[in-house]
């Protein structure tokens, strides 16, 4: 079974310690799997991680017509367009377009452009191409795809790469096939301090670290930056409030960056966010206050049907 073992994807340290085991879609602890903290930088991360044991399928019917994200995705492209309108770029990657409507709603501000995306799930990939005729749709995910590098001069990742198997591999791989002026728009929902992922408050590990058994990685947020440092200079950022259950607010945070030459490999810096994670961790209830149901023999089916949805507000 193919397996992942990994040293921290932020600072290289073997050196960790367990917080919990890693949950499989139904519910259950997984054997093998673990969720872990660095004890020299603090990044929380899924350690081994084994794309086999995390199943959880996407399709077509987890995006619904689209109508939630129009918002969204407008506001998104006016952002771009803001840094874009002079330089064209000609090549336009995106990794996790799911049907595509961003990519759509790029093309209309750059027509020119070549894009190309990558889309994991084949059934929605299908869906993607159907939307973007000219578009090289490839279904595959960033780990499995074969890539030139300087290929890129803009990659888009909007709420996917917490799910990369291999983390740092793949964000080394997207920064390799950036040109030598490119730029890489990356947004993410998924921290250490997260109150509340779209819709859904986090009030537990298993809220955390169990909404979505695809997710690897937690940072703090201004642990992401200094990650994202090492590989780019961060042009922009937005961080904008999306909504609020019992309270609990999900906040999406996007950072437009510019490649810069990798100076270091792995993060040496002083700061250490292993206090403040562990403390942001206290707050957690150890024990499951999943919503949906708390009938055993449900639990599996529940599970499944909440982490569908949850993929599917990830991405709104
Ligand atoms: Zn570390």
């Amino acid at each position: 079974m193919k397996s992942l073992f990994f040293p921290c994807h932020m600072c290289g340290s073997y050196d960790s310690e367990m917080l919990t085991s890693a949950y499989l879609a139904d519910g259950s602890f997984c054997k093998f799997q673990q969720i872990v903290i660095c004890k020299k930088c603090g990044l929380v991360y899924k350690n081994p991680v084994i794309p086999e044991l995390n199943t959880l399928s996407y399709s077509k019917i987890s995006w619904g017509d689209g109508t939630i994200f129009k918002k969204r995705i407008s506001s998104l492209t006016l952002f771009l367009s803001g840094f874009f309108k002079e330089i064209s770029p000609k090549t336009i990657m995106e990794i996790g377009p799911g049907p595509g409507w961003l990519a759509m709603s790029l093309q209309e501000l750059f027509p020119a452009s070549k894009y190309i995306l990558f889309e994991a799930s084949q059934d929605v990939a299908e869906l993607t191409k159907q939307n973007l005729p000219n578009a090289t749709v490839i279904p595959a995910t960033i780990d499995e795809a074969y890539i030139n590098n300087d290929f890129a001069d803009l990659a888009i990742v909007c709420g996917v790469d917490y799910l990369f198997p291999d983390f740092r591999r793949a964000i080394e791989k997207i920064h390799k096939l950036l040109t030598i002026n490119g730029y890489l728009y990356i947004e993410r929902n998924v921290f250490v301090e997260s109150e509340a992922y779209v819709g859904f408050p986090i009030k537990s590990y298993k809220d955390l670290f169990g909404s979505n058994v695809l997710m690897t990685t937690w940072f703090a947020v201004d642990q992401y930056k200094q990650f994202l440092s090492l590989f780019f200079d961060i042009v922009s950022e937005k961080s904008f409030f999306h909504d609020e259950t019992d309270g609990f607010k999900c906040i999406i945070n996007g950072f437009l960056c510019k490649k810069k030459v990798i100076r270091s490999e792995y993060y040496h810096g002083n700061t250490s966010w292993y206090e403040t994670n562990m403390a942001s961790l206290r707050r957690l209830n150890k024990e499951s206050t999943n919503p949906i149901s708390t009938n055993a023999k449900l639990q599996p089916v529940a599970t499944k049907l909440w982490n569908t949805f949850q993929f599917w507000r990830l991405h709104e």
